[in-house]
């Protein structure tokens, strides 16, 4: 039999396994390797940080996959020829399909590394989370007298973030008696507004949102350097200096850090370029790259009216998975008109805390407030459900 193996447990492999038709497993072995036993949920990272919710955003691996798939835990080190290098063993395959998601890009830009904190697994965010209490507590105890939290980025990852920041750090004060008043939220955003990829209305809209609940924005905002204790910023021209008790980047992601590990590839920004059949192109061992699929943040896919990449998002990642489970066993048997991938963008909502959003519905319905928070909800639920069956549903708040 084939052997499939799919690295990374993420939306993308995820999508397709939960979609393969039950037939598939009487041609193929199928073995997914993950560097974590649970899929976190990546979307809500940021409510993990803020600790509007903790483990309900992890689903165990195991319990997730269909019966038939082996499930083996370990980190992929280097992807070659005909194996993948992982920490514990060298996997063989036929058929690869690489799902390994994104890392955080610093752009170079001195200190982010050493000292700003990154959102892209559920292990950060809760260290995030628990680095945000410790300091918290050095307030309670007059260590030291005020506190401020900056987070780089005012994009989608970057506001979901400070808006529920904004919204969680008032009631966890309150629970260690520390003053709230004592402690500052940041946004820090290069270009000229937060959520550039919204009309002008709804950023302006969200910006105003957040500033009613005391989060500082800074746009034209450009951050040059981190250090342990500040960010310094070029602000419409002038240096300055921002003091900070801890710094959060989500500024920039690119793929997975063993894409640009693997000279096997071709790559930039750690990701692949990928045709729509979702298999690599313009790359040195084009020969080699027949049976390998790269799916989600590690694959770069241009928008064919645009002419641009894609930006990596969970949305595109599941559709990709889907579409993958129906073409497989066309792929199997070694047919070349199998039909292309095509992406259907259902629009993109950004949650402002817990009783606002703001965003685009289809490809143009601009939508705010509690009616985006709830289509926000359901696409996380849809989410749920598809991975667990109704039993998604309970616990999915906590
Ligand atoms: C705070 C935040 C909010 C977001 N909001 C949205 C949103 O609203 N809508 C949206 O569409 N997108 C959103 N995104 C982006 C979205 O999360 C990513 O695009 C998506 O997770 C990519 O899916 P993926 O399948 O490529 O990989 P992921 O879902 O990231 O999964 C990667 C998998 O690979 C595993 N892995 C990683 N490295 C290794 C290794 N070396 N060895 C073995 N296993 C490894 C991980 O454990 C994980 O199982 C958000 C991201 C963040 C951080």
């Amino acid at each position: 039999m084939k052997k499939v193996l799919l690295l990374g447990a993420g939306y993308a492999n995820l999508a397709f396994l939960t979609s393969l038709p039950k037939s598939v497993f009487n041609e193929a072995e199928f073995t997914i390797i993950s560097r974590d036993k649970e899929h976190y949920h990546s979307i809500l990272l940021h409510e993990v940080v803020s600790g509007a919710r903790d483990k309900s955003v992890l689903f165990p691996v195991a319990d997730v996959i269909p019966s038939q798939v082996k499930f083996i835990e370990d980190t992929i080190v280097e992807i070659q020829k005909n194996c993948v290098v992982g920490e514990n063993e060298t996997y063989l395959f036929d058929t690869l399909l690489v799902g390994l998601g994104f890392q955080s890009d610093s752009f170079n830009i001195p200190g982010i590394r050493e000292y700003a904190r990154s959102l892209v697994n559920y292990q950060e965010a809760s260290d995030i989370r628990e680095n945000i209490r410790k300091e918290l507590l050095t307030l309670k105890n007059g260590e030291k007298d005020s506190l401020h939290f900056v987070v780089c980025g005012g994009g989608l990852s970057g506001v979901e973030l400070v808006s529920s920041l904004a919204d969680q750090l008032p009631k966890i004060c309150r629970q260690l008696s520390v003053p709230y008043e004592n402690i500052k939220l940041t946004c820090v955003e290069a270009m000229s507004s937060i959520l550039p990829m919204f009309s002008r209305r709804l950023s302006s809209s969200a910006a105003l949102y957040l500033q009613k609940k005391g989060v500082e924005i800074l746009t034209n905002c450009k951050v040059l350097e981190c250090r342990q204790d500040s960010v310094i910023v070029d602000r419409a021209g002038s240096r300055e200096k921002i003091d900070a008790s801890v710094v959060i980047w989500t500024a920039g992601v690119k793929g997975n850090k063993v894409i640009e590990n693997s000279p096997f590839f071709t790559s930039a920004r750690s990701r692949v370029e990928i045709n729509e059949y979702l298999q690599p192109i313009n790359q040195e061992h084009q020969e080699d790259m027949k049976n390998i699929f790269v799916l989600g943040d590690c694959g770069a896919l241009k928008n064919p009216q645009t002419g641009k990449f894609y930006p990596p998002t969970a949305q595109i990642a599941m559709q990709q998975g889907m579409y993958l489970a129906k073409v497989i066993q066309d792929h199997f048997k070694g047919k070349f008109h199998i039909k292309p991938f095509k992406y259907h963008s259902q629009g993109c909502l950004c949650s402002l805390g817990e009783k606002n959003a703001v965003g685009l519905v289809g490809s143009t319905g601009e939508i705010k407030g509690r009616v985006a928070l709830c289509i926000k909800h359901a696409v996380e639920n849809k989410w749920r459900v598809k991975l667990k069956g109704l039993r998604g549903m309970i616990g999915s708040a906590s």
